[in-house]
């Protein structure tokens, strides 16, 4: 994956002296039975229209510390188990662990992701030793998250998973440190069991959502909104490419240079999506929350603030209000300054809590 950066910082660097990892993060064997939460069956009590659910969920399973990814240039992978460590971390030093609810997991996100991936995308993934049930994981997270805000359980959700899923295709390959597309398949899951008609994507990683563009690209149901460095990784998310055939419109691709502010991030955010969503009415939104779009992360080059996250997250969610009943489920993308993405990651979920 080209860089922009060398992905091992002085900050990075300094985090791995952490100190002693919460019950709740300790890595466990991919395989066992979870040991945090139960696991729940697919369309459970669906009841969504005309109930405001409140409280925000927390996917998290401590078989995500377990997918490791080889070092690179005799250094850590930089999508690596800490990422997710320190976030966990970071959420317990604020006591936002005490307030985020626990969610299961769906138990067999196989067809979910068959409904998205080539067979031979999928049996090529599966048979990576421990990272294939882990990615299998991530998805049944996400689809956990949705059947949680789908039936009311809670109004929002974030995942704390890995591996992250925005520029997967079938290629039957690792593509960006994403195997399965977890947000499309979201999308699509609640499309299928829940009925929603019509699902907003947001993705604000520094890298274009490829994978997520592909699977909507001519699909008048969803509108995915990217804001992304064009010139970095992957090489795709030109501005003038707006969707095609019956999703003519609806893709929007919006490009920030390095060095890119939050005052320009939200630009993008009142000239863009704003004027599409009150065309398009999502009845369920996602966001593919990517945190290598704050500053000074490893393999990004914008200079976001923490704050700009919680706005970005407030904002989805006045959006979620006015047309989706709060509906909101965000996944974990990107984010390698350790530290950096936590505190990112903190300011988006306090900022979900506040309902
Ligand atoms: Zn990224």
């Amino acid at each position: 994956m080209p860089t922009r950066r060398h992905f091992i910082s002085a900050s990075a660097k300094g985090l791995l002296g952490l100190g002693a990892i919460p019950a709740f993060a300790q890595s466990s064997t991919v395989g066992q039975p979870p040991t945090v939460w139960p696991i729940s069956a697919p369309g459970q009590s669906a009841t969504h229209g005309g109930r405001q659910a409140t409280g925000t969920g927390l996917i998290y399973d401590a078989r995500y510390l377990d997918h490791v990814l080889p070092n690179r240039q005799g250094e850590p992978h930089p999508e690596r188990p800490l990422r997710l460590v320190r976030m966990m971390e970071v959420f317990a030093e604020r006591g936002l662990d005490q307030e985020l609810i626990p969610l299961s997991v769906l138990a067999d996100p196989m067809s979910a992701i068959r409904s998205l991936h080539s067979p031979e995308h999928v049996e090529s993934v599966r048979r990576i030793e421990v990272t294939g049930p882990v990615a299998e994981l991530a998805v049944a997270g996400a689809l956990g998250a949705v059947d949680a805000v789908a039936s009311g359980q809670v109004k929002n959700a974030f995942c704390a998973s890995r591996p992250p899923g925005h520029h997967a295709n079938n290629t039957g390959r690792e593509e960006g440190f994403c195997f399965y597309s977890n947000a499309a398949i979201a999308t699509r899951y609640a499309q299928r069991v829940y009925g929603f008609e019509r699902v907003l994507i947001i993705d604000w990683d520094y890298h274009h959502g490829n994978g997520t563009q592909n699977a909507f690209y001519d699909d008048p149901s969803v509108l995915f909104f990217s804001t992304h460095d064009w010139q970095a990784y992957p090489g795709t998310g030109d501005p003038s490419l707006t969707g095609e055939g019956e999703g003519s419109g609806l893709n929007i691709n919006a490009h920030l240079d390095c060095g890119a502010r939050d005052v320009d991030m939200l630009r993008h955010w009142d000239a863009k999506l704003l004027s599409a969503v009150s065309g398009f009415r999502p009845d369920f939104i996602i966001v593919s929350a990517g945190f290598d779009s704050r500053r000074d992360d490893l393999l990004g080059c914008f200079d976001l603030t923490d704050d700009v996250f919680g706005r970005m997250t407030r904002t989805a969610m006045d959006l979620a209000d006015e047309y989706a009943e709060g509906r909101l489920v965000s996944l974990l993308e990107g984010g390698y300054n350790v530290e950096g993405s936590a505190l990112a990651a903190a300011a988006h979920v306090e900022a979900l809590l506040l309902g």
